[in-house]
């Protein structure tokens, strides 16, 4: 049996596959132990990749309002409709929706597509959902979009903090190589979080701090820092501001014992190697940046940054959001982290596309994109490999405002999903396994995904269906790539180009790469360029703002918002451990549903009580935007009036499941990202009507 070295599509751990083909569909999966995220580990989704692979309820072929149709009539006629909609309405009246599961081509193509062909920003991702709060508190504090570190670190550091994390689900192999850098060299864990998550397992430290006060918790270490003179100013700015906003934190918003606070400042303070590791629970926040930059405040001032075994490590949910960073598919970026603000960036983007239509300016971030499809600025719409009428705040209200939109294009692997039953135009695209392109990861290492099976019925490669499209659009030169080696090749050699204005993103050691080469491409870090190969970024005190100082931001932490009298309870919402996203893959491996078979609504014992709720009863759980059904989990591993509920659950799976719907639609300032960890909602017995 031949074995073919791959990466794993589910979390931004990016894990190293050796995938065996049958030759009858199936696949042996085994961790690639030359793979440096994993070394050989895999977790329990990884490892039941095989049983996901069958072409139960795939998208075999293009469908045009229901029927069946053949490629290049479906291609023509999304073709034409985007032109004629561009024609009347502008570029600003279509867009693309996209997704951090795409491979890094498939993304370089949709945006050179929209930004440089079509001339809109108008393309944003579902990573909106995920990083954006991550990556523009990278930006204001580094002055780029640069993940300092590397997952080493969490392997040399003397402790390890995680925040806003449940790692050991939702990151398992990175738990499980800090669980034995715990055991073989004693490092310390701290968990903050609310809930007693799986990750507390190992915690030193638990901190269930009241949600949303990370910020607070983070400013108090910040002044801890300054009254201990342990400030290191070099090549720093802000810090005046920075300390002045800490200093007027008061402990008592965190909801932490005064022993647990200090416990943490002496454990932090008095380990030389400290690594910050965050995720969701900081990121999707109505004030999601400013909690990051409070984090990235204590590592710059304390100079816990970009040396062996220290400095902050925001870990993605998505196996290429990291790629679609350097794509630019944010609506608010363009390709290899250039600024679509800037003109000089623009107008480097354009000589090198030959774009005739250049967008001038960001796009509609993705709450905005669907209030634009709502009331009708846009008129055409393509959604590339997401569910957004389930995965959305206010995930009723965007399932509306799709069925209502002029021409929606969906393209999936499933036939049967939310968004896809509210296409005009459904595109069948290859899924895992049968895919050829790259994917980044969380510490900047990108892998090659390659394919192993055959396309499941008519399914294509998505940057293909862009490019076919872009063809059919009037630019045939442009979108003339006939194998994804040339669009990494292109990609790379317009990050020599990014790398010479000041990107950290260069990958211009494989401009022009080769076919046989891109075959055999072994996982790497970026940068790779003439002047600089991976490694860590700031630990030499230069950085990538106008002075080139590390910036402190000035953080006042916003109070957790008071349960109100009638929707009393703080939903936290997030993921279980054996599902991932909305169970298009895990749903298929009976083995992943043993663990949580359905959907559940996780509460203290004293509010079930309260609410006469037994467990395993049925609650109806309902906001001012929708309503979900669930079944009771009595735990304490919930505070009061903080019950917990995961959302992988769709209309397919379980109508009544889908706890998105909840989610008001609520964006942080800065980065756009939606709040959906929190919100406010009735709790009561569920009466079959
Ligand atoms: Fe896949 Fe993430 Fe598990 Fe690794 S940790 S096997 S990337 S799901």
């Amino acid at each position: 049996m031949q074995t073919i070295r791959t990466t794993c599509p589910y979390c931004g751990v990016g894990c190293g596959v050796l995938a065996a083909p049958d030759g009858r569909g199936g696949l042996g999966i085994a961790g690639d132990p030359a793979h440096p995220a994993n070394k050989g580990r895999l977790c329990v989704k990884g490892s039941a990749l095989g049983e996901t692979v069958g072409h139960a309820g795939r998208l075999l072929a293009p469908r045009i309002h229901g029927r069946e149709a053949g490629w290049d009539e479906a291609l023509d006629l999304v073709a034409r409709r985007f032109t004629e909609t561009i024609a009347e309405h502008g570029p600003d009246s279509v867009g693309f929706y996209v997704s951090g599961q795409l491979l890094t081509e498939d993304y370089y193509v949709a945006n050179k597509l929209m930004k440089g062909f079509i001339g809109s920003g108008n393309i944003d991702t579902n990573s909106r959902l995920c990083m954006a709060s991550a990556v523009a508190g990278h930006r204001r504090a580094f002055g780029s979009d640069t993940v300092p570190g590397l997952y080493e670190d969490l392997e040399l550091a003397d402790t390890v903090v995680l925040v806003g994390s449940n790692l050991a689900w939702c990151h398992p192999v990175l738990y499980q190589r800090l669980a034995a850098a715990r055991e073989a060299r004693g490092t310390r864990v701290v968990v903050v979080d609310p809930r007693r998550t799986a990750s507390c397992d190992i915690a030193d430290l638990h901190l269930p701090l009241a949600p949303g006060s990370d910020a607070a918790l983070f400013n108090l270490l910040l002044a801890e820092i300054g009254r201990r003179s342990e400030i290191c100013a070099d090549n720093l700015e802000g810090i005046e501001d920075a300390m002045t906003a800490a200093r007027e934190t008061l402990p008592s918003a965190i909801g932490l014992a005064h022993s647990q606070i200090r416990q943490f400042l002496d454990l932090w303070l008095h380990s030389d190697k400290v690594v910050t590791v965050w995720s969701q629970g900081v990121n999707q926040s109505d004030s999601g940046t400013d909690k990051v930059n409070a984090i990235l405040n204590c590592h710059l001032a304390s100079g816990r940054i970009g040396r062996p075994g220290m400095g902050p490590l925001s870990v993605t949910g998505q196996p290429n959001a990291m790629g679609g960073r350097e794509v630019g598919g944010l609506a608010n970026m363009l390709a290899c982290h250039l600024e679509i603000e800037n003109p000089a960036h623009r107008e480097a983007v354009r000589g090198f596309w030959n774009a005739p239509r250049m967008a001038e300016r960001p796009g509609l971030k993705a709450v905005d994109m669907f209030r634009a499809v709502e009331d009708g600025r846009i008129k055409a719409l393509w959604i590339i490999c997401t569910n957004p009428a389930v995965t959305m705040p206010e995930a009723d209200r965007v399932a509306r405002a799709i069925a209502g939109c002029d021409f929606v294009v969906v393209s999936d692997i499933m036939a049967r999903t939310d968004t896809t039953r509210l296409a005009h135009v459904l595109l069948p695209a290859t899924g895992w396994g049968e895919k050829d392109g790259t994917v980044t990861n969380s510490e900047r290492r990108i892998s090659r995904q390659r394919r192993t099976l055959a396309p499941a019925g008519q399914a294509r490669d998505d940057w293909r269906i862009l490019a076919e499209v872009g063809r059919r659009m009037g630019w045939p030169e442009a979108f003339g790539w006939t194998s994804p080696a040339q669009v990494f090749a292109e990609h790379a050699a317009l990050s020599g180009i990014a790398g010479g204005l000041g990107s950290d993103f260069d990958i211009s050691a494989h401009a022009g790469i080769a076919q046989a080469e891109y075959d055999a491409l072994e996982p790497f870090l970026w940068p790779q360029s003439a002047r600089r190969q991976g490694g860590r970024f700031f630990g030499d005190g230069r950085f990538h703002t106008p002075s080139g100082r590390g910036r402190l931001v000035a953080v006042t932490p916003r109070a957790p918002r008071p349960a109100g009298a009638d929707r009393p309870f703080r939903l936290n919402t997030g993921r279980v451990r054996d599902h991932w996203h909305t169970m298009t893959r895990t749903g298929l491996s009976p083995r992943l549903s043993r663990h949580l078979a359905e959907p559940f609504l996780e509460l203290h014992p004293g509010d079930a009580a309260r609410l006469g709720l037994a467990p395993a009863s049925l609650a109806e759980v309902v906001s001012p935007h929708g309503r979900a059904v669930l079944r009771v989990l009595v735990s304490d591993r919930v505070a009061p009036g903080h019950p917990f509920a995961p959302m992988h659950w769709t209309g397919e799976t379980a109508p009544s499941g889908r706890v998105d719907a909840l989610v008001p639609g609520t964006v942080d300032p800065v980065s756009g990202q939606p709040a959906l960890k929190s919100a406010a909602v009735a709790i009561r017995p569920f009466a079959a009507r």
